[in-house]
């Protein structure tokens, strides 16, 4: 049986500052939006792992704590979508105080 493809959003907390290659310049990374065919939570563990995106990586080494922060059916066209939309504070559970950052999202 094929497993269903989600598309999840990540926040970090607090968000992370990226320098812009040596222009001396940031910029501010609050969210990761990535899809899976496998578990959120699973995809997650391997980021904090390192095993994922070098943003998410980065942001883990810079002291941020990584939050699910929303998950939704989904494939790779779905996440380039909400990816160009820019809008991942809109979608994010904690971004929106649907969520206490104390709080877990509910599987
Ligand atoms: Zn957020």
């Amino acid at each position: 049986m094929a497993r269903t493809r989600i598309v999840y959003l990540l926040h970090f907390d607090p968000p992370y500052r990226a320098p812009i290659g040596d222009t001396g310049r940031f910029k501010t990374a609050g969210h990761y939006l990535g899809s899976t065919a496998g578990s959120a939570q699973q995809r997650l563990a391997e980021h904090v792992a390192g095993q994922g995106s070098p943003l998410v990586k980065a942001a883990v080494a810079a002291g941020s704590r990584i939050l699910l922060a929303g998950i939704w059916p989904g494939g790779r066209a779905d996440e380039r979508k909400m990816k160009r939309s820019h809008h991942h504070a809109r979608r994010c559970l904690y971004c929106r105080g649907e969520l206490d950052l104390s709080e877990e999202i509910p599987v």
